[in-house]
């Protein structure tokens, strides 16, 4: 990817902004929470409201730049359906159906209507939906396969799939979906703690040629960004069907890693360790994405590279 920068940013945030909460700070501080903790972009994803912050030239170098969006919230059988609205030029709001996968589908259409990137947010929280319903919609960007929210069961459960392999049952079915990690960040206040929403926990880098709505959009079309909960790529390139990382090593914390690269039906096809690895997808597998484990827990996912490419 030459001539590109990374830019760190998060999807995924809630403020005080909107009537329905549930953020517990208004949004010009959330914004100075990111941009003093080295993000470079930020979507404030309040439930069914945009929130545009215009500030003054002083106040805006306080903050990362703002994606507009929205977290599109509608509910079917009780059942929470959340879409990530990125990037959309006017309000989406929730629009319902008579069937779950027709309220997905309904609400991917109005995001893409208004011009966005559309998430499938968190679906394991109250077990919403898995890969079934995922499988019969089309037209989603990319779904969270980490959400730092502490009821979304990032991990799955019982019978219920994680959300990486729910990600993994989508890709092998032939649809394209990239992976995000998000914050769903709701308490900026107070000590910090597992079972409160605190923000820091997820994010995407992206390699993009200049930090504005366009430059970032499209790289994110495209796939060319990370997901991570820690782990920082020095390099990350997709040259055809070759996947070619360095780790940037967090050498403080004397951290070590493991590489899983993972194909059809989330089979391991080949893992490795240390900082630097290559993987060159063969002819007779569908797709391979790379998952890469710090010896502390953090993880960071590539976008998958298909074969047919
Ligand atoms: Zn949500
Ligand atoms: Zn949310």
């Amino acid at each position: 990817m030459p001539n590109k920068n990374w830019f760190k940013g998060n999807l995924h945030t809630h403020t005080s902004a909107s009537e329905r909460g549930p953020g517990d700070t208004a949004p010009e501080h959330v914004s100075e929470w990111y941009h003093d903790h080295g993000y470079d972009f930020l979507v404030l994803s309040d439930h069914n409201h945009r929130t545009i912050l215009d500030g003054s030239d002083t106040e805006r170098a306080r903050w990362p730049h703002l994606i507009p969006g929205e977290e599109i919230s509608a509910v079917f059988n009780e059942a929470p359906v959340h879409l990530g609205g990125i990037g959309t030029r006017e309000l989406v709001g929730p629009h319902e159906s008579d069937t779950l996968v027709g309220t997905i589908q309904a609400n991917i259409d109005a995001i893409e209507k208004a011009g966005g990137l559309a998430t499938l947010n968190h679906p394991n929280f109250r077990w919403s939906y898995s890969d079934r319903e995922i499988i019969a919609t089309h037209g989603a960007w990319a779904m969270e396969v980490f959400n730092g929210h502490p009821g979304v069961n990032n991990m799955g459960g019982g019978a219920s799939p994680s959300t990486e392999s729910i990600w993994d049952r989508v890709l092998v079915s032939g649809r394209r979906m990239f992976g995000v990690a998000t914050d769903d960040a709701h308490h900026f206040q107070g000590e910090f703690g597992p079972r409160k929403s605190n923000p820091g926990r997820g994010w995407i880098s992206v390699a993009a040629a200049e930090l504005s709505d366009e430059s970032l959009l499209d790289a994110m079309s495209r796939g060319d960004f990370y997901a991570s909960t820690g782990v920082r790529f020095a390099e990350l390139e997709i040259r055809g069907r070759e996947i070619v990382m360095e780790i940037d090593p967090d050498t403080d914390l004397q951290l070590k890693y493991t590489v899983v690269f993972t194909g059809p039906n989330g089979r391991e096809l080949w893992t490795t360790t240390g900082e630097s690895a290559r993987f060159t997808l063969s002819r007779i597998d569908d797709y391979v994405r790379a998952t890469v484990y710090a010896s502390n827990g953090e993880k960071a996912w590539t976008q998958p590279v298909f074969g047919t490419d």
